[in-house]
């Protein structure tokens, strides 16, 4: 990253440590989640980065709609066992230490396994002002048929 910075108020260059506590923790948007999620730690890059993303608990039971990531989306499991699927293969078992990429384009849900919760943090790049869209829930019927 560039080293030049100035004190005239020019701080787009400097690093920017956003403390813990910070942020309020938020609910997981009932439209788009199952079950109880919640969102920590969010981020949004600025002066052009297109990265964005946050930390996302699960409880168990709970997961993702069925979504879409325009640029792909990274997730790095740190806590529980979950749960990933790509539309039309099998469901994957994700533990912590993990890391899964979702390409851009591809129909897929993600979140916790019926009995264990789950957190990741999950990086994804903007595109037009989304890094995301939205489809259907995913079924009781699909999620517990795997199991
Ligand atoms: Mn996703």
């Amino acid at each position: 990253m560039l080293l030049a910075f100035d004190a005239a108020g020019e701080d787009r260059h400097l690093v920017i440590v956003t403390q813990v506590g910070s942020q309020p923790s938020t609910a997981g948007p009932a439209e788009y989640f199952t079950g109880n999620v919640r969102v920590d730690a969010r981020f949004q890059g600025s002066d052009g980065a297109r990265v964005a993303g946050g930390t996302v608990t699960f409880e168990p039971g709970a997961r993702t709609a069925w979504h879409t990531h325009p640029l792909g989306q990274t997730l790095l499991v740190t806590a529980g066992v979950g749960l990933v699927q790509q539309e039309g293969q099998a469901v994957q078992v994700i533990r912590p230490g993990d890391t899964v990429w979702i390409p851009p384009g591809a129909k897929h849900w993600h979140g916790a396994t019926p009995t264990t919760g789950m957190s990741h943090v999950a990086i994804a790049e903007v595109l037009d002002g989304s890094a995301v869209q939205w489809l259907q829930k995913v079924s009781e019927e699909d999620y517990a048929k795997h199991f």
